[in-house]
C-alpha cells in the first residue's frame, strides 16, 4: 500500500540603507504570471542591502515579539527564535483583500447555521465517518451530546477563512477559498506583530511613506473581544478561560498574545492539555466544568483537530467531558465538524447555500464567488467520473483527506498514485477532490532561522479571522477580525508556518 495511505490509516488507528535608492514604484500587473513585488528588482538583487535589511528585520522581529520556540527545545522559553517571516511585505490587490473581509461575516453566519443542522451534518458526514476513524470519533461525540441535550446555548466561533489569488482561467487574479478553519485557527497573535517589523524594514530602506501604508492588524483585539464577551455572558466572575493546548507548544507566543490581551481585560486564563482535563477535570451536577477546582467559563481549543492530539483514549474522554459541560466551547463539536473538508465539499452542491441563507441571496453570491470546484468521490458514477478526470489530469486537482494542520494533501504524480490505489476501496470516501488553484507568483526573501537568505518565487495565502457569538438562536456578535498573510516558495504545494514551510507576511495593498 502507498505509504501516505498507510500512514493515514495508521493515524486513524491511533487514532528592507538610507541613500538614493530607486523609488518604490506602485507595482503593476503584467501579462506574466509573476506579480511585480513591492520592492523593485534593483533592490531585490542588491545583496549588501538585502543582508543589511535582513539583520535589521530579524532583530525587529525579536523586539516586536514575532517569536517561536526552537525545534531543538520546543517546550522551553529559555532559548527562543524569531518566527519565520518575509523580508518585505507582499503585494495584495486591494479589491481582493476587501472582498475577503466583506465575505467573512457571511461565512460566520453560514458556519453557525450549518452547526445547528444535525440532519445535514449527519447525512453529509455519514460515508466519511465510515471510512475515516478520526471523523467517526468526533462524530460520535457530536451525536452523544445531541442525544443528551446540549447544555450550553451560547456558542463562540473563532474561525479563519483562507484564500489564494487564483490566476486561472483569467489574467486578473480572483479570490478563491482554500478552506475554512473552525478550530484552533492560529497566528492572529504573531500576525498582528509583523506590520511593525515590515514598517521598520521599509524605514531602514528609506521609504517612510510606504512604511506608513502598511496596515495594522486587529486580529488579537477582535478574537479577544469575542472570548471576553463569551466569558462575560457565562456570568460567573470567578470562572476562567481555559486554553486547551498541545503537549509541545512551539507556537506558544502566538497563544500568549491572546492570553495577555485577556488578562488586560481582567479575564483570567489557564492553560491545560487534554490529558490534564481527563486527570483533574470534573463536571458537577449542573454540568459546570471544573479543572483543579477552577470553574471554566470558556473552553478555547488550540489543540484537538488532529488524531495526534488524542494520544490516548483519555484525551477522547476529556473532549467528551468538555462537550457535555456548561462551558462555552470555542468551537463546539458541531462547529468543529463544519470545518471538515467533507462539509466544505458539500457546500458547493446546488442549492445548499440557499438552504442555509434563504433570505440573503447577496450573501450566497458573495460566498459562492470564492468557491472552486469540490467533488465527492464516494462510490457511484459521479465519483467514478471525477476520479477518472483527476487520474487523467492530476495537476488540476488536489486530493484531500479529513485532516488539518498542513502537509496532508496530495498533489500531482502522488495524487495519481494514491487515487489509483484507493479508487476501488471504501476508503475513498475518506477523501475529497478539489480543483487546484494556480496562484499568482510573487518574489520575496524568506527569513527562516538557520537558512540562507535567498530570493524566492513565492505564493501567498490570505486568511481572514471571523468571530461570532450565538446566544440561543441569534448572533449577538459577528465580526471580521483581522488577517493573516502567509507566504511560501512555489516548490511547496502544501504546508503551513507550523510545518516549517510557510512564513509570516503582511499585505502591501496595491
Ligand atoms: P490544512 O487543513 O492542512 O491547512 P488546506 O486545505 O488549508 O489544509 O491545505 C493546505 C495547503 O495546501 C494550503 O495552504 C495550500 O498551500 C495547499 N492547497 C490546498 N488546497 C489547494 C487548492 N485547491 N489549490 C492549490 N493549493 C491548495
Ligand atoms: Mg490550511
Amino acid at each position: 500500500m502507498h505509504s501516505r495511505v498507510h500512514s493515514l490509516i495508521h493515524s486513524q488507528v491511533h487514532s528592507r540603507v538610507q541613500s538614493r535608492l530607486p523609488s518604490l514604484s506602485v507595482p503593476k500587473r503584467t501579462e506574466s504570471e509573476i506579480l511585480i513585488p513591492v520592492v523593485p528588482d534593483e533592490v531585490l538583487l542588491n545583496s549588501n542591502l538585502i543582508q543589511h535589511l535582513a539583520l535589521n528585520a530579524k532583530d525587529a522581529a525579536l523586539l516586536y515579539g514575532v517569536l517561536m520556540r526552537t525545534k531543538e527545545d520546543p517546550n522551553s522559553s529559555e532559548t527562543i527564535n524569531y518566527a519565520p517571516f518575509t523580508l518585505f511585505p507582499s503585494p495584495v490587490p486591494t479589491s481582493l483583500f476587501n472582498q475577503a473581509f466583506e465575505v467573512q461575516q457571511d461565512f460566520n453566519l453560514l458556519v453557525d447555521k450549518i452547526s445547528m443542522d444535525s440532519e445535514f451534518l449527519k447525512n453529509s458526514l455519514a460515508s466519511t465517518a465510515e471510512a475515516d476513524e478520526f471523523t467517526a470519533r468526533l462524530f460520535n461525540i457530536y451525536t452523544q451530546v445531541l442525544d443528551e441535550g446540549i447544555a450550553q446555548s451560547i456558542t463562540l466561533g473563532v474561525n479563519r477563512s483562507d484564500y489564494m489569488f487564483d490566476k486561472r482561467p483569467k489574467l486578473t487574479a480572483t479570490l478563491k477559498q482554500v478552506e475554512i478553519n473552525t478550530i484552533a485557527a492560529s497566528f492572529a497573535g504573531l500576525a498582528a506583530r509583523v506590520p511593525e517589523v515590515h514598517r521598520h524594514v521599509m524605514n531602514v530602506w528609506g521609504k517612510p511613506d510606504e512604511a506608513a501604508k502598511i496596515l495594522s492588524n486587529k486580529a488579537v483585539k477582535g478574537i479577544c473581544k469575542g472570548i471576553a464577551r463569551a466569558w462575560h455572558l457565562y456570568g460567573s466572575p470567578d470562572a476562567v478561560v481555559l486554553f486547551l493546548v498541545e503537549k509541545i507548544s512551539r507556537n506558544i507566543f502566538d497563544q500568549r498574545c491572546l492570553e495577555m490581551e485577556l488578562w488586560k481585560k481582567n479575564v483570567q486564563v489557564i492553560r491545560r492539555q487534554m490529558y490534564e482535563i481527563y486527570q483533574r477535570g470534573t463536571l458537577d451536577d449542573n454540568k459546570k466544568l471544573f479543572v483543579d477546582g477552577i470553574e471554566v467559563a470558556v473552553a478555547y481549543f488550540r489543540t484537538g483537530y488532529s488524531p495526534d492530539d488524542y494520544t490516548c483514549d483519555e484525551c477522547w474522554i476529556a473532549r467528551l467531558m468538555i462537550e457535555r459541560s456548561m462551558a462555552i466551547k470555542c468551537p463546539n463539536i458541531a462547529t468543529h465538524l463544519v470545518g471538515t473538508k467533507k462539509i466544505q465539499q458539500e457546500l458547493v452542491r446546488e442549492g445548499v447555500l440557499e438552504k442555509f441563507l434563504p433570505d440573503d441571496p447577496a450573501a450566497v453570491e458573495r460566498i459562492r464567488e470564492t468557491f472552486v470546484g469540490l467533488y465527492s468521490i464516494d462510490e457511484g458514477p459521479d465519483g467514478d467520473e471525477i476520479i477518472a478526470k483527476a487520474l487523467a489530469d492530476p495537476e488540476s486537482y488536489v486530493l484531500k483527506p479529513q485532516r488539518e494542520g498542513g502537509g496532508n494533501n496530495i498533489f500531482g504524480e502522488e495524487l495519481r498514485q494514491v487515487l489509483g490505489g484507493i479508487k476501488d476501496k471504501a476508503l475513498r470516501s475518506a477523501f475529497i477532490l478539489m480543483d487546484r488553484i494556480k496562484p499568482q507568483v510573487v518574489k520575496n526573501y524568506l527569513l527562516q532561522s538557520g537558512a540562507a537568505v535567498k530570493l524566492s518565487e513565492c505564493v501567498v495565502e490570505l486568511g481572514v479571522f471571523g468571530v461570532y457569538i450565538r446566544n440561543c438562536n441569534r448572533l449577538s456578535m459577528n465580526l471580521s477580525a483581522g488577517h493573516l498573510l502567509r507566504t511560501k516558495r512555489t516548490e511547496f504545494a502544501d504546508g503551513g508556518v507550523a510545518a516549517g514551510v510557510a512564513v509570516l507576511d503582511t499585505p502591501y495593498l496595491i
